[in-house]
């Protein structure tokens, strides 16, 4: 259930926001980018949209046009949730998409965001997040990736990347059907990675996290680390 909160006002995600934070902190969230339209990326937005209600600024919901046509058509459509961007009124919504245009950067909340394709079962992308001095790189859901890496290697300052890995080695012929990594995948792409930042892994299923965590740890590799829910870091 994905969900990065980035300086307190811009989320990456909306997996389980309205889980994660209480009201006053879903308050403060003055715009969340999707990294594709994926349930467990998504899931928390109408239940957050419904606690802003009728505020007078709109939550903006930014991602690349392909992402945004499927919450317009399978999710925020009058039928499975309401369509925040006529509610309370057209004039005063409580919810805005802004569509953005991959490889070409945008800045939202004080930081310059690019959205980068990468590999998964619908269109799905990463993202590089920089401000002065220090950039970040997420990976969203993807199989292997050339595109990702391509643009962490040009990146200056780049202090972490933030990567999928969803399922255990046993369970290669899933990962691959569903375009997810494994460990064993982890490892080609930490060839491509930019060498000496850390990697800080996410998006483990459940059911495979105890699994993921022997195999992540016999790669044996010190850039890697497991990601905690609740975790904060400083960049
Ligand atoms: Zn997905
Ligand atoms: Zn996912």
């Amino acid at each position: 259930m994905t969900c990065f909160l980035l300086d307190g006002d811009t989320a990456l995600d909306a997996g389980s926001l309205t889980e994660a934070l209480p009201l006053a902190a879903q308050r403060r969230l003055r715009r969340v980018v999707l990294t594709h339209a994926h349930l467990d990326h998504v899931a928390s937005l109408p239940f957050l949209l419904e606690n802003l209600y009728g505020r007078s600024t709109p939550l903006e919901v930014a991602a690349p046009a392909s992402v945004l046509a499927v919450l317009k058509r399978d999710l925020f459509n009058g039928r499975l949730w309401p369509d925040f961007t006529r509610l309370p009124s057209k004039a005063r919504p409580t919810l805005r998409y802004r569509a953005v245009r991959p490889g070409r950067p945008f800045r939202a909340g004080g930081m310059s965001w690019t959205a980068v394709p990468v590999n998964h079962l619908v269109p799905a992308y990463g993202y590089l997040v920089t401000k002065p001095g220090r950039a970040v790189l997420f990976s969203g859901d993807t199989m292997p990736t050339e595109r990702l890496w391509t643009a962490g290697r040009v990146a200056r300052d780049l202090k972490a990347i933030f990567l999928e890995v969803s399922f255990c080695d046993a369970q290669a012929a899933v990962a691959k059907a569903s375009c997810h990594l494994t460990p064993r995948l982890l490892r080609g792409e930490l060839a491509k990675a930019p060498e000496r930042v850390p990697v800080f892994l996410y998006h483990m299923k459940p059911p495979s996290l105890s699994r993921i965590r022997r195999e992540v740890d016999a790669l044996d590799e010190p850039r890697l680390r497991l990601l905690e829910s609740e975790r904060a870091f400083r960049f």
